[in-house]
C-alpha cells in the first residue's frame, strides 16, 4: 500500500507525452505500468510512445533547435540554474519518486538528487565560458578564428539504475551548449525524467526544448530516431551489447555519439592499505544503489597478507545491513529492480559456489513479495568464476587474493571493461604506478566513490567513449568550427 504523502507525488507527475511543451492526455490503448519493485505494486500508467510519438518529438525539437541554439548563453545559464534551485527545493519529492520507482533507500535517493543537481549548477557556470580561438597561420598570410557551435538535435538513452542523475548528467551539457533534446528514460522508471521535465518548464525552458518519449519498444524507436538526418548526436548510457548495436546504428547516419557502457571495476587493497579507510571504501563501491552501478566494485582484489582480516571487518558490517524497502527510512538494502535481476544475482553466486568460493554471509535470494536479494559476502574467488567476468548489478562482494602488485595489475586489467578502478595503499609512489598501469577512465585512490559533477565521468575499452561532467562534458554537445580570414 502507498503512503499519502506518496500517492500525491504520483498524482503530480503527468502521465502523458511532453511533446513540443505541451503534455499530452494519457493514451490509454497502450501505457508502461510502472512497478514498485519493493512490492510488485503498479504505482502509476503512463502513455507508451509509439514511432510516430517520437517522431513528432524529434519534429519538435528540431523545430526548437535554432532559436535554441541563439537564445544568449546567460539566459540558457540562468534557466539551468534555476532548474538547479527548483529541484534543490523539491528534493523530497525526487527522493521519494526515485525510491518508489526504482528501489534504491531513500538517503541514496537523497544523495542521487544533491549529485544529479550539481549538474545544473556546473553547467548553468560552463554554459558562459564557451571559448574560441584565434591564430594566425603559419604562412602568416591569415588568421585562424576557431569557434564552437550546438552539434544539433539530440537523442538520449537512459538507464534505470539512477533515473535522475543520467537524465540531468545529458541533458544539462546539451542545454548549455545550446541542443535540443529528445530522451527516452528506461521503461522500468520513467516517471523521475517526466517529473524532471516537469520542472525544467516551470523553470522557463522555452518549447519543444527537451521532450519526453517514454516507450516499451526501445529498439523500433532508437532504429527510426537514429536514421532520422535532422539527429545529430547519441548519447546513450546501458549496457555495452546495446550499446554496439546503436553505435552501428549511428554509424549509417554519422551521429556524434557519448556511450557510457557496462564496467567490471576493480577494487585493489594493497597491505599496506588503512584498512579502516578500505572497509569503508568498499561498502560504499560496492553496496551504493544496491550493487546496480557501473562504477560498483564488481571484483575485490585484495593482499593475502590481510586478506582474512578485511573479510572479517567487511562481512560483519554487511550481516548487520538492513533490508526493506527504499522508500521507508533506516534501510540499508532495497529491492532490486526486477526478477531477473534476482535470478541473475543468484545464478552469479551458484557458479561461485561451484567453482570453489566460500559464501561468508547471506547468498541467496530473500522471500517476496519484492525483488531482494540478501547482502552477501563470498571469499576465495576461482579466477574462472563468471562473477569475475560479468557485470554482477547486484548486492554481491566476491573476493580475490593476490601475492604482488604485479599480479593485481594483471587480474585488474583482464577485462574487456575499463570505466573505472579503485585503489587503497599508503603509498604514494604506488598509487603514482597504478594512475600510470589500470586500464580505466577513472580510478578512485583510497576512496570508493568517484563521480562528481566538475569530473569527467567515462571509461576506455568497452566501457564507452565520451565523458560526462567537467571541463570536457559541454564538449560532447559542441562541434569546432573554424574560419580563414586572409590579412
Ligand atoms: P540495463 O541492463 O541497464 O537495463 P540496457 O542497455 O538494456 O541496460 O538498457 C539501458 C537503456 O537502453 C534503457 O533505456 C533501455 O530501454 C534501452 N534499450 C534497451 N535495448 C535497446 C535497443 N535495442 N535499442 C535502443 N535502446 C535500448
Amino acid at each position: 500500500m502507498l503512503e499519502q504523502n506518496e500517492r500525491e507525488i504520483l498524482d503530480r507527475v503527468h502521465a502523458g507525452l511532453c511533446i513540443g511543451g505541451k503534455w499530452e492526455p494519457l493514451t490509454t490503448e497502450q501505457t508502461i505500468d510502472v512497478q514498485d519493485p519493493a512490492t510488485g505494486q503498479i504505482i502509476k500508467s503512463i502513455s507508451d510512445a509509439t514511432v510516430d510519438d517520437a517522431a513528432r518529438a524529434l519534429d519538435a525539437a528540431a523545430a526548437a533547435q535554432s532559436d535554441w541554439a541563439a537564445t544568449p548563453s546567460r539566459q540558457r545559464s540562468n534557466i539551468l540554474r534555476r532548474a538547479f534551485d527548483l529541484l534543490i527545493e523539491r528534493k523530497e519529492d525526487f527522493a521519494l519518486l526515485m525510491s518508489m520507482e526504482m528501489g534504491k533507500p531513500i538517503a541514496e535517493a537523497h544523495g542521487e538528487v544533491a549529485y544529479g543537481a550539481e549538474f545544473l549548477r556546473w553547467f548553468s557556470e560552463e554554459a558562459v565560458r564557451v571559448r574560441g580561438d584565434y591564430r594566425a597561420n603559419p604562412e602568416g598570410t591569415g588568421t585562424v578564428v576557431v569557434s564552437h557551435i550546438p552539434v544539433g538535435p539530440t537523442y538520449f538513452i537512459t538507464p534505470w539504475n539512477f533515473p535522475l542523475a543520467m537524465a540531468t548528467r545529458k541533458i544539462a551539457p546539451a542545454l548549455a551548449a545550446g541542443c535540443t533534446v529528445v530522451i527516452k528514460p528506461a521503461e522500468l522508471t520513467p516517471l523521475t525524467t517526466i517529473f524532471f521535465a516537469q520542472l525544467l518548464a516551470e523553470a522557463g525552458l522555452p518549447a519543444g526544448v527537451v521532450n519526453v518519449v517514454p516507450t516499451s519498444n526501445a529498439a523500433a524507436q532508437s532504429s527510426a530516431l537514429l536514421a532520422d538526418p535532422r539527429l545529430r548526436k547519441l548519447s546513450f548510457t546501458g549496457s555495452t551489447p546495446v550499446g554496439v548495436k546503436l553505435m552501428e546504428a549511428a554509424a549509417k547516419n554519422v551521429l556524434r555519439t557519448s556511450m557510457e557502457l557496462g564496467g567490471n571495476a576493480p577494487f585493489i587493497v594493497f597491505e599496506d592499505a588503512d584498512l579502516e579507510q578500505a572497509v569503508e571504501g568498499v561498502l560504499l563501491a560496492k553496496f551504493r544503489n544496491i550493487g546496480q552501478a557501473c562504477t560498483a566494485a564488481n571484483r575485490v582484489i585484495v593482499h593475502e597478507s590481510i586478506a582474512d582480516e578485511f573479510v572479517d571487518r567487511v562481512s560483519a558490517r554487511v550481516a548487520a545491513m538492513s533490508i526493506g524497502r527504499g522508500a521507508h527510512e533506516g534501510n540499508d538494502i532495497g529491492a532490486l529492480i526486477n526478477k531477473a535481476a534476482v535470478d541473475s544475482t543468484a545464478r552469479l553466486v551458484t557458479d561461485a559456489v561451484e567453482t570453489g568460493a566460500r559464501v561468508v554471509t547471506g547468498g541467496q535470494p530473500l522471500d517476496g513479495p519484492g525483488h531482494f536479494f540478501a547482502p552477501t559476502v563470498i571469499d576465495h574467488l576461482n579466477p574462472r568464476a563468471a562473477m569475475l567476468r560479468e557485470e554482477i548489478f547486484g548486492p554481491v562482494l566476491g573476493i580475490i587474493r593476490f601475492s604482488t602488485e604485479h599480479e593485481a595489475v594483471e587480474i585488474a586489467n583482464n577485462t574487456e571493461y575499463g570505466l573505472v578502478s579503485y585503489v587503497f595503499t599508503e603509498n604514494i609512489h604506488r598509487g603514482h604506478r597504478m594512475i600510470e598501469r589500470l586500464e580505466t577512465g577513472m580510478m578512485g585512490l583510497n576512496t570508493g566513490i568517484v563521480s562528481n559533477a566538475a569530473a569527467p565521468f567515462g571509461g576506455v575499452k568497452h566501457s564507452g567513449i565520451g565523458r560526462e561532467g567537467g571541463f570536457e562534458g559541454i564538449h560532447e554537445f559542441l562541434s569546432t568550427k573554424y574560419t580563414m580570414i586572409p590579412r
